[in-house]
Parts: C-alpha cells; sequence; structure tokens
C-alpha cells in the first residue's frame, strides 16, 4: 500500500499539448524538492496559498532553463491531500512537463499511483470515501443530472445523511442499553413505540436510498431506451427526428468499443442512450425480419424504457392493446408513440385510440411532437423517481453496503418483535453501524476495496 512518507508527483492535467500543464507534488518534501529546481523566491519562507513567478532550472546542466513557471503553495494542513503541496504551472508542452517531472524524481519524489493524492485525502481525514468517490464521479459526469449527483456527494450530502442515520441508531442503541442497566428491576425505560418509530424511519430511509439506485446507476450511465416497432412504423425517421431537433453528441462511452459508439440525447441535462441504433437502419430495408425480432427482444432486456413506435393507419386499436399486454405480463417500462399522424389526421387518430391513455400522436417524418416525446421520457424515467427528496446512490459499492445496513436494521426489528435481551439487539446495531461506517470509511476499509476505488482514478488526482 501507499507510504504516506514518500513525496509523490504526477501530471495533472491531461496529457498533450495544452496552453498549461500543471506538475502536482504533494507530501513532506514537497517544498523542499520544489525549492531544490525552483528559482525564483524560497518557497520555503513564503506564505501558505501564494503564487510565485519563477524558472525551472537543472542544476546538474549549468542551470539550464527548462520553463518559466508559476508554483502555486499550499502548505498543510490547509491542502487537497492535507500535506504540503505544489503545483507547478508550466507551459503545456509534453517535453517541458516530461523534464520537470524527472526532475523532481530526480530530487526525491516518488512518482504518484492513480488516485494518490484523493487517497492522501481520504487517510489524512481531509474527506471520506463518498466524497473521494464522488470526486472520481465528477471528472466524468458527462451531464448536468451526473454532475449534480457527484457534486451532492462531494459536498457531503450523503455523508450527512448517514451520520443522521448513525446518531439516530446510536440515540436508539443509548435506549436499549439504558433498559439493559435496570434489567434487573423489569423496567422498560426505552418505550417501545418510540424505538419502533426511530427503527421504521430508519428503515424507510435506507430502503429509499436503495431504491434511488436504479435512476442513480441510470444518470451516471445514460438512460438506456430502444425504440421498438413493426418494420416500416417509422423508427429510423423517429431516430433521426430525435437526433436533428437535439444536435446529439455523439460519443463513445468508455468502456465500449469504437464500433459499439451509441447515439445519445440529452434531456433536460439527462444522458439518454438509444440502444441499438445500428440495428434500427439496417433492418429497415431487410428482408430477414427474424434477425430484427431478435435483435429487438435483445434491446428491450437491456433497456430501461421501450419507446413502441407504431403505424396508426396499419394498426388497430386491438394491436395495440394486445402489443401493451405483453409489454405489461414482461414488466416492460414502455411509452407509446403513434406514428403517422399526419396520414390520418389528429382527430380520427384520437377517436381510433381513444381508449389508450397516455398515447403520444406523433409524425416523425413532419417532426411533429417530437419534443413532446422527450419531454415525456425525461418526466416517466427521470422525474417521477426525482421526486423523492435528497440522496441518489450512483455507487455499487455504496449499494451492497447499504443492503447490508438494511438487513441489519432488519435483523433489529426482529429482535424486538420477540422480544429477544437488550443486548443481543445491541449486538445488531453494532453490526448495522459497522455497514454503515464502510460507507464513508469510518470504520477500517479492506485494502483491497480502498485499491479499486483509487485505482480507477487517473493518475494525478
Ligand atoms: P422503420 O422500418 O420502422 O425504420 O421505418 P422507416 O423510418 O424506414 O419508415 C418507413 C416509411 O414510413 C418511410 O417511407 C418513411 O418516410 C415513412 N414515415 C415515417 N414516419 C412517417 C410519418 O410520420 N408520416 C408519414 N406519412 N410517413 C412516415
Amino acid at each position: 500500500m501507499f507510504s504516506i512518507n514518500e513525496t509523490i508527483v504526477a501530471l495533472a492535467t491531461p496529457p498533450g499539448e495544452g496552453a498549461i500543464g500543471v506538475i502536482r507534488l504533494s507530501g513532506k518534501d514537497a517544498i523542499t524538492i520544489a525549492d531544490k529546481i525552483f528559482k525564483g523566491k524560497k518557497l520555503a519562507n513564503q506564505a501558505t496559498h501564494t503564487l510565485h513567478f519563477g524558472k525551472i532550472v537543472d542544476a546538474e546542466q549549468q542551470n539550464r532553463i527548462v520553463d518559466e513557471v508559476v508554483a502555486s503553495l499550499y502548505k498543510g494542513p490547509k491542502s487537497y491531500t492535507g500535506e504540503d503541496i505544489v503545483e507547478i504551472s508550466c507551459h503545456g508542452s509534453d517535453y517541458v512537463l516530461q523534464q520537470v517531472i524527472g526532475l523532481c524524481l530526480r530530487e526525491g519524489a516518488q512518482m504518484a499511483k492513480p488516485g494518490e493524492f484523493t487517497q492522501r485525502a481520504f487517510l489524512n481525514g481531509k474527506m471520506d470515501l463518498t466524497q473521494a468517490e464522488a470526486v472520481a464521479d465528477l471528472i466524468a459526469s458527462q451531464s448536468s443530472a451526473a454532475h449534480q449527483a457527484a457534486m451532492h456527494n462531494l459536498r457531503g450530502g450523503f455523508s450527512h445523511e448517514l451520520k443522521m442515520m448513525r446518531d439516530q441508531l446510536i440515540n436508539f442503541s443509548a435506549l436499549i442499553e439504558l433498559e439493559l442497566d435496570f434489567s434487573q428491576e423489569d423496567v422498560e425505560f426505552a418505550d417501545r413505540s418510540q424505538l419502533y418509530a426511530l427503527l421504521n424511519d430508519a428503515i424507510e430511509k435506507v430502503a429509499a436510498l436503495i431504491q434511488s439506485f436504479h435512476l442513480g446507476n441510470a444518470i451516471k450511465n445514460g438512460i438506456k431506451v430502444a425504440i421498438i416497432g413493426k418494420p416500416n412504423a417509422g423508427k429510423s425517421t423517429l431516430l433521426n427526428a430525435l437526433l436533428n431537433e437535439e444536435r446529439a453528441i455523439v460519443s463513445d462511452i468508455a468502456g465500449t468499443t469504437r464500433d459499439t459508439i451509441e447515439e445519445t440525447l440529452n434531456i433536460n441535462g439527462v444522458v439518454f442512450r438509444l440502444i441499438d441504433t445500428a440495428g434500427i437502419r439496417e433492418h429497415t430495408s431487410d428482408a430477414i425480419e427474424s434477425i430484427g425480432v431478435e435483435r429487438s427482444k435483445k434491446a428491450m432486456q437491456e433497456a430501461d424504457v421501450v419507446v413502441y413506435l407504431f403505424d396508426v393507419t396499419e394498426n388497430s386499436l386491438t394491436d395495440i392493446e394486445e402489443q401493451i399486454m405483453k409489454f405489461e405480463s414482461n414488466n416492460i417500462h414502455y411509452i407509446l408513440a403513434g406514428n403517422k399522424v399526419d396520414t390520418l389526421g389528429l382527430d380520427i387518430t384520437k377517436e381510433k385510440f381513444a381508449l389508450l391513455q397516455q398515447m403520444l400522436f406523433i409524425s416523425a417524418k413532419d417532426k411533429e411532437n417530437i419534443h413532446q416525446l422527450k419531454q415525456t421520457l425525461y418526466d416517466r424515467v427521470v422525474a417521477g423517481e426525482l421526486k423523492q427528496e435528497g440522496t441518489i446512490i450512483t455507487n455499487a459499492r455504496h449499494l451492497a453496503a447499504l443492503k447490508d445496513v438494511l438487513f441489519s436494521l432488519n435483523d433489529i426489528r426482529n429482535g424486538m418483535d420477540n422480544s429477544l435481551p437488550g443486548d443481543l439487539i445491541a449486538l445488531d446495531i453494532r453490526k448495522c453501524l459497522f455497514h454503515l461506517g464502510t460507507i464513508t470509511g469510518e470504520v477500517q476499509v479492506d485494502r483491497d476495496i480502498l485499491g479499486a476505488i483509487f485505482g480507477k482514478f487517473c493518475i494525478g488526482k
């Protein structure tokens, strides 16, 4: 594991050419090392949180000037890592940056491992684990919703919620133990209904957090949408209409290969990923319908929400009702969109499908009501769930720990239901506090887990 005695160095900005590149040094010798290569004011004598112009020179090569730079000085513990930090802003040439890093290494710094700066911040108590994880999420955020969720956690929103729950449990535990102290006298000090109320409240909160993961994960990774419908329903026309209107960002989502580049829509700051758009395009003129059907099935299984598109002229009310039954019996979250309303006319279409609630009437060709379709996607998938106040879980590690918390909360409740002795209940409470503590890192977290969390960071963070 990391040795906190070492002073570490890394490029903090992305590699490649840029206007500036920032090299970060952190550790007990950060200022001494910087002073050996920085010619300007002696940094050790300067006040913390100050900027200094100077030159980086190579003493072993007759003080050859490597670059003109600005050094930012942060003396611990008031710094990101809690240690002394010097950040050297150089001109952003790979050559210059490598030279400066090389000089720092020569003067005794060690190359930082991925996430090591943030890991030190955690180890030095500058932030808890959820905040450290939020740093990674913030850097990776691609939409305003993902950004907002990461910011909430970074600013300690989730930690605060966990702390409240912890306090509540400690309070609960105190009441139970009070009862223990007087057990000989057979008195119930802790008002049972009050205990149940505390417990039920905690169970409700944890369950809501667990529930929020579905949306949180979707926000973080994009909400998967499948456009499904018979051949000629107008799927590819709709796809184009959706993409044109939003001037979609075509991005390669991390972890996928180039040939599975997805098309994405940003609706009110949330990323929606349109899945199997290649399938939609390929199979419009494809006679082998079965392949298309297989692909649709797969897309449907993967999707968070399905847009079922149908031609209002070609389908009867019964056709659609049958389709709805299929969706419902398979628990598929769907949105109904009747297409080609222009051919039938809005009034007649509405009359024909009057029995279908929540159906959208669109014309993909004329781009009619495309905006409404997008708003519906947002409202059904995001707004409906976002209504719950507070934190949204976006992290699988937190989810696993919360499930353990919920499990032990239920154990406590069962214990009370069965009038277990107070000391046994107190044991369950301790278990529950332990699981809560693993989320923020208050209790000792496994080294492997720390490694997994910080290993995902890039070097320099
Ligand atoms: P897909 O097989 O579901 O992808 O369907 P396409 O997008 O290829 O559309 C099939 C045909 O329907 C094409 O000739 C489109 O121009 C036509 N079409 C699509 N949307 C509309 C619409 O809103 N109104 C009308 N009148 N025709 C449409």
